[in-house]
């Protein structure tokens, strides 16, 4: 047995079990366990387990700081990881000047996760363009995607590299400008920022290790993939049902949003009306079901999906 087995229930065998890197606590942490757990990959060894291994699968969970991930996967050390895209970016741009290997392939992209890397400025400075940050001082942990974009725009400026707190820069006198994740913007109204524009749209990825991968741990992935893609579908997707005149089907079809050839269901009694039963990949808004209901429909139920298979 391997020295990386603390369960000697479990056969860590580092060419069978596929091994996954994901955060161990952050942003990223919640969404990545829930997926795991609705791809039915169980894994009860508690957080503070670098490495612990599903219960039911031949899968193994590296638990360690998102920025970790890319070089994990580049130096193959790990299978698969999952990382923002602003890290995964930088990190290459990063280990490129370092002379690292920087190979990977994206497996997924996944639903969660999403933030922009975003320049915010003093509320009291008058900004027009990104060209008004020429020879600024601009805090950031992202020098890399910072600068690329920044060169775009011909516009020279000095990073200042700051792992945390980076909105509080300006206000210490570090800095004259910030660049930094943003999903609300509550944080930087709290510190007297205001952002002006995006520099770079991010969401989760699940990345892989470039080379083909042992036909045991393959097998693993071409069982995981589908149920990973299964999951996501279904968070997107909701089920209605609904009754309705027989004579409205074709105008109530035409405003479900992404819906697939719906069911009709016999009303036992009622050879006016049926039952319908679709699948909509998109939300289903209030003013929708506010106009299905004028065109008669009645009973409109719309439920989540917690699995899908195609
Ligand atoms: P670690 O301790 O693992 O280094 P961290 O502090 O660098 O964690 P988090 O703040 O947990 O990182 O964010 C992890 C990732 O989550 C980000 O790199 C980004 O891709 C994503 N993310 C999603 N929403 C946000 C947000 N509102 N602010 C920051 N990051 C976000
Ligand atoms: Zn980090």
């Amino acid at each position: 047995m391997s020295a990386c087995c603390s369960n000697k229930s479990v056969t860590c065998d580092t060419q069978k079990r596929l091994r996954i890197a994901i955060q161990k606590s952050g942003r990223l942490t919640d969404d990545t366990e829930k997926l795991f757990k609705n791809c039915g990959i169980k894994i009860n060894e508690s957080r503070d387990h670098l490495l612990a291994h599903a219960e039911n699968l031949p899968i193994d969970i590296l638990r360690v700081r998102d920025d970790d991930i890319p070089g994990l996967v580049m130096d193959h050390v790990v299978d698969w990881g999952i990382v923002g895209q602003n890290v995964l970016e930088e990190t290459t741009m990063q280990r490129e000047v370092d002379g690292l290997p920087v190979a990977y392939k994206e497996v997924m992209k996944l639903n969660y996760g999403d933030c922009r890397l975003s320049v915010a400025v003093p509320n009291e400075m008058e900004y027009k363009s990104l060209k008004d940050l020429e020879g600024f001082k601009i805090a950031t942990t992202y020098p890399f995607l910072l600068k690329r974009k920044l060169k775009e725009m011909g516009v020279s400026f000095k990073s200042v590299l700051l792992t945390g707190s980076v909105e509080v820069a300006p206000r210490a006198g570090l800095a004259d400008a910030i660049c930094d994740l943003v999903c609300t913007g509550a944080t930087l109204h709290a510190n007297g920022l205001k952002e002006v524009d995006v520099i770079y749209e991010s969401k989760a990825v699940l990345i892989g290790r470039d080379q083909e991968l042992f036909p045991e741990k393959q097998a693993i992935a071409d069982l995981i993939i589908p149920r990973l893609k299964g999951v996501m579908a279904a968070r997107e997707s909701k089920y209605i049902m609904m009754n309705a005149p027989r004579n409205k089907l074709p105008e109530i079809k035409a405003i479900l949003p992404g819906a697939e050839n719906p069911s009709i269901i016999e009303l036992e009694g009622s050879p006016d009306r049926v039952a319908l039963h679709v699948v909509s990949r998109e939300k289903l808004f209030w003013e929708t079901m506010e106009s299905l209901k004028a065109l008669g429909a009645t009973s409109i139920l719309v439920v989540p999906i917690e699995k899908m298979l195609d």
